[in-house]
């Protein structure tokens, strides 16, 4: 049964009279992920961003519930919401998980628009943060008032939000630790922190990948000379940085080359990627910013999606040890630095991953190189367990009550090291992984923003999934 419809009404007032508006206000702050402020503590962004969620948070509570944010140590804080049942099976809990740290500003946003700076366009709320992943607090919490509202049974319920997922979740462990005893044992995991291929149902995430990171360093002079002196007799190092990186991809394919990041993709995610493929089309490529007369890198659509999904990519995400084009003189730099991040799929062992990349790169340096691959970080990647049959009834029953079409299913490119560690420690529990990170909204790039529409139509569809798990 989904929600009554003066419920369903009254989430759409919560959406545009609080939570639009807390949203609004939550992506002025800048707090960037520790990885990105390593000063995060004493520039304080952080701390209002807990204080702006958790103070909405703490007046939206369920009755009974109780929130506190958690501080270990020096770490990242979390935001620990507990919620007891009003149904289903005594000592089942549900995880809703969130993070509220944010990826970095990013260049290229559109005049008007910025990272910081919220703007409402129609149905799009712009600026960094409302999509990936501010919105996942006020989901939550409103999924549940709406559920008290019908009085429609829920299973005790925790909700956990992270200020660390955009840098690898390093700080997580120690807080799942710490709280195991207060979250107790897990039937089902609500993640909010993952993508959908359109705007049109409820897209459930079967796969995620995972992600290796580092920072690779050559250099050959200890200082910068004349290149009219010294090209053609020492080698420049962004040659042989081309080098190096040729032994990770195929410059001409972008298909990696190392064994040890690739697995064989199982036949049923293939099957899914031919069926998603054929819901969304062109679609797969063509919600990419893209130049006029850009073509993907191949033309199959399921090629595509498990490129995607399935396959390890390579990408430079920065640079130093150049100097701005305005500044450049005619010189043979001494050093150059590429920070490399690497997906890599599913099943793929992280630490043999990272190995491997290290390895290939500063295994017989070109010309006798100065050689380092080094701050790297590796997180594994998530395929789903087996959907229980009430889950997957769940799902498209909600789907098609408020979005008025079936559930799909897709694997997801992105990263959310959280759902492997769950995997493993809760070998049982249903993944249930759904996002608003749709065609265009852009996590982590300019331009980011959060489809209002779907926020809500996916409160309504957690909802009736916690309705539906009471009821097993
Ligand atoms: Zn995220």
């Amino acid at each position: 049964m989904p929600a009554a419809d003066n419920t369903t009404q009254w989430v759409t007032e919560k959406f545009s009279s609080s939570i639009v508006p807390t949203l609004v206000d939550y992506i002025k702050i800048p707090n960037k992920s520790p990885m990105f402020d390593p000063d995060w503590k004493k520039s304080g962004h952080m701390d209002k961003a807990v204080e702006l969620l958790s103070s909405w948070a703490k007046s939206n509570l369920p009755d009974g519930a109780t929130l506190e944010v958690v501080r270990l140590g020096d770490r990242t804080p979390v935001i620990f919401i507990d919620i007891p049942a009003t149904g289903g099976r005594a000592g089942d809990t549900v995880m809703l998980y969130g993070h509220l740290d944010k990826q970095p500003e990013m260049t290229g946003w559109r005049e008007g628009l910025g990272p910081w700076t919220p703007v409402i366009e129609g149905d799009k709320l712009f600026g960094r943060g409302g999509a990936d992943d501010g919105y996942a607090i006020f989901a939550s919490l409103t999924a549940i008032n709406a559920l008290r509202q019908d009085k429609r049974p829920h299973a005790r319920c925790v909700v956990l939000i992270e200020a660390c997922e955009e840098s690898g979740s390093y700080d997580l462990p120690a807080y799942i630790d710490h709280l195991a005893p207060r979250i107790g044992d897990l039937s089902l995991v609500v993640c909010l922190d993952s993508g959908c291929a359109n705007y049109d149902q409820l897209w459930s995430t079967t796969s995620l990948r995972g992600l290796v990171i580092g920072t690779l360093e050559v250099s050959l002079l200890t200082e910068g000379v004349h290149s009219g002196d010294g090209t053609g007799v020492i080698a420049a190092s962004e040659r042989v940085i081309r080098q190096l990186l040729d032994r990770i991809d195929d410059s001409h394919t972008g298909v990696v080359k190392l064994a040890e990041l690739s697995t064989q993709i199982p036949k049923q995610r293939v099957l899914q990627a031919e069926r998603t493929a054929q819901v969304i089309g062109d679609e797969v490529f063509s919600k990419f910013p893209l130049q006029p007369g850009v073509q993907p890198v191949v033309k199959d659509n399921t090629e595509l999606i498990l490129n995607r999904t399935w396959r390890p990519g390579l990408a430079i995400t920065g640079a130093d040890g150049w100097p701005p084009i305005s500044n450049a003189g005619n010189v043979l730099r001494p050093s150059t630095s590429l920070k490399l991040s690497i997906r890599i799929p599913p099943r793929v062992d992280p630490k043999v991953a990272q190995a491997a990349v290290k390895a290939a790169l500063e295994k017989d340096p070109p010309y006798g190189a100065k050689v380092s691959f080094s701050g790297s970080t590796a997180s594994a990647g998530w395929d789903a367990p087996e959907l229980a049959p009430w889950l997957e009834q769940a799902l498209d029953a909600a789907s098609q009550a408020h979005f008025g079409k079936p559930a799909m299913y897709m694997g997801e490119g992105g990263t959310i090291p959280f759902m492997y560690m769950l995997g493993e420690k809760f070998p049982k529990a249903q993944f249930c992984i759904t996002g608003v990170l749709g065609p265009g909204s852009n996590a982590h790039g300019p331009n980011e923003f959060l489809h209002v529409p779907t926020a809500r139509r996916l409160t309504l569809c957690v909802a009736d999934i916690l309705a539906t798990h009471a009821q097993q």
